[in-house]
């Protein structure tokens, strides 16, 4: 479904992700785990459209994605900060990506009003976005992403505002979101816990590296190398 090859991206002489090979299937939910640094978000970013690559390719649906712009790619991305509009409505930000598709505002609205329900934020169309709180805030992050109907959704560190116990709920609605959608979803955390909790498989990376790949299972009864045995153990 997914398929990224040689990928290298260099900033100036830096290079920061070297021979990057991953594939990821249909409605996968792949976790990007790593320290601070390593390159988890450029990797978003190259997937995204963000950032051009240096080197190799990605594929989608065995379609070259690297020369796609950004806004015409079948991918949505949450970044860290939301993004969203404080000013505006629930409403009017879920709907927000629909302006620039062909979809009537008739439409767009009633769109809208069924990802709020999904979402389990009926009742809220009409708020402002700072009325919200930060768990509400990332699942209207979220409406906004699924409502122009992506094949691929790319997360990242998307829980990392949020107090401990929002966390931990928010990655079992996050999870729910996911499997109701059947979207394959790339969740980038450095957070060793939130990864093994959410994943079918992480990759985790060191300095723009890929260490190891696998299932949650995989990587902590055989780590395959000093980092990621370092990596795992020192986070619990
Ligand atoms: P964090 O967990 O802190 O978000 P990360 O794994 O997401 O870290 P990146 O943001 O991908 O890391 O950064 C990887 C490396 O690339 C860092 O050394 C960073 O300084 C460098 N880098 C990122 N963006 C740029 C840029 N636009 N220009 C130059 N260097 C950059
Ligand atoms: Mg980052």
């Amino acid at each position: 479904f997914l398929t990224v090859e040689q990928l290298r991206k260099d900033f100036g002489s830096k290079t920061v992700l070297h021979d990057i090979n991953f594939t990821m299937a249909e409605g996968e939910l792949l976790s990007i785990l790593g320290p601070s640094g390593c390159g988890k978000s450029t990797l978003l970013r190259c997937i995204g459209g963000f950032e051009s690559l240096s080197n190799g390719s990605i594929k989608l649906d065995g379609e070259e994605l690297s020369s796609v712009p950004a806004e015409d790619r079948p991918v949505a991305t949450v970044f860290q900060t939301y993004g969203l509009f404080p000013h505006m409505t629930v409403l009017n930000n879920i709907i927000y990506g629909l302006k620039f598709k062909q979809v009537s505002k008739k439409e767009a609205i009633e769109r809208g009003r069924d990802i709020l329900k999904l979402l389990e934020l009926e009742g809220y169309q009409h708020k402002r976005i700072q009325e919200l709180s930060g768990g509400e805030q990332q699942r209207v992050a979220l409406g906004r992403s699924l409502i122009v109907k992506p094949q691929l959704l790319l997360l990242d560190e998307p829980l990392s505002n949020l107090d401990e116990r929002l966390r931990v709920s928010m990655r079992e609605e996050i999870k729910k979101i996911q499997q109701k959608f059947n979207i394959a979803t790339i969740f980038v955390t450095h957070d060793q816990e939130e990864a093994f909790a959410i994943a079918d498989r992480i990759i985790l990376m060191e300095s723009g590296r890929i260490s190891q790949m696998g299932t949650a299972e995989e990587i902590y009864n055989h780590p395959a190398s000093s980092f990621s045995l370092a990596f795992i153990g020192q986070s619990n």
